[in-house]
């Protein structure tokens, strides 16, 4: 436990998982909406979908084959998801995230069948893309309800942060020109490690002052998985009610690289220094303007790239989420 998390031991004790009724859910599974981002995993999400979706009907199933749009969701998912009884999304977190707020709406659960570079959210939740494990999930219909954030009016189902991977976030989105891979974040992490300078950030859990308003990197977890093997906050539940928020204070370049080196080995949270709380509702106020970023894209483009408060709250107990069949331990 350490000196600052001290200070808000209460925040850190989960509440029960509130009983969460998902009678809603229709069995068997028979109509099946397959969403799928066709430029996601260089290009290769689009066979995937096609070869999923041929399995699928083989075994009797009803398959709507639905590619991503950038067209508002509720225009051309929502009306998708109203038919069916459950959602496979061949795709990277974004495209889950873009589809998470239909599912939300429209009560259909999500499976993620994991075609990005980093698939966080199939990776906590134990999803495979292997057309068996879709098809035995699909089966066994074992439906949790999970909770997003809110995070200035964006849903953010993995994390909200602001600061140096922020920063590294939106240098690689304004030069992007095509799919990712783990390479690609290479120049931008390196570009913005040059130029970044730590900000100081007031915090405020539900309604509490926290930390001294140092500078540092502070992020607000939904989900244990972060990528890159840097996992800011490794116990996080996403079916809690509550929000991890792991504030790592830093006045310097080689400040942050030491953070990283310990978040890389999991021992970030043991330090003195260190502020881990948990809350419903956090409020994040830097000093200046600075980069934000929503699950490792930029928030939506009517948002502003650079913010002086960001609020996150905790959305309870609302996306439905398929699990893999025979599990269930996963959160
Ligand atoms: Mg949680």
């Amino acid at each position: 436990m350490t000196a600052l998390e001290c200070a808000f031991n209460h925040t850190l004790d989960r509440p029960e998982t509130a009983c969460r009724n998902t009678d809603f859910i229709e069995t068997p599974m028979s109509r099946i909406a397959l969403i799928a981002n066709p430029i996601s995993g260089s290009g290769s999400s689009r066979a995937r979908a096609e070869a999923l979706q041929q399995e699928l009907e083989h075994v009797g199933h009803e398959v709507v084959l639905t590619w991503t749009r950038l067209e508002p969701c509720a225009q051309w998912l929502d009306p998708v998801l109203q038919d069916v009884d459950v959602a496979v999304v061949a795709g990277g977190d974004g495209t889950v995230r873009l589809v998470a707020e239909s599912a939300i709406q429209t009560r259909t659960p999500i499976y993620q069948v994991p075609t990005g570079t980093e698939n966080l959210f199939a990776r906590a939740l134990g999803h495979s893309g292997e057309a068996g494990d879709v098809i035995r999930a699909i089966e066994a219909a074992d439906v949790c309800l999970l909770d997003v954030a809110d995070a200035n009016g964006t849903t953010s189902i993995l994390m909200t942060s602001c600061g140096f991977d922020a920063a590294v976030v939106q240098d690689l989105a304004s030069r992007r020109t095509g799919p990712i891979s783990h390479w690609t974040y290479l120049p931008s992490m390196l570009r913005q490690l040059w130029s970044w300078k730590p900000v100081p950030v007031g915090i405020m859990v539900d309604g509490e002052g926290v930390g001294s308003d140092q500078p540092g990197l502070c992020f607000v977890c939904n989900c244990r998985e972060y990528g890159g093997g840097f996992n800011p906050a490794p116990d996080a539940r996403m079916d809690d009610g509550l929000l991890d928020i792991v504030f790592l204070p830093t006045r310097s370049r080689l400040g942050l690289l030491r953070w990283m080196w310990k978040a890389r080995w999991g021992t970030h949270l043991a330090s003195t220094r260190a502020l881990h709380a948990r809350g419903r509702r956090i409020v994040l106020e830097p000093a200046s303007p600075v980069p934000w970023q929503v699950d490792g894209d930029c928030p939506a483009e009517s948002a502003t790239p650079l913010t002086q408060r960001v609020t996150i709250e905790v959305r309870s107990g609302v996306l439905p989420v398929l699990r893999p069949a025979g599990d269930a331990s996963r959160n």
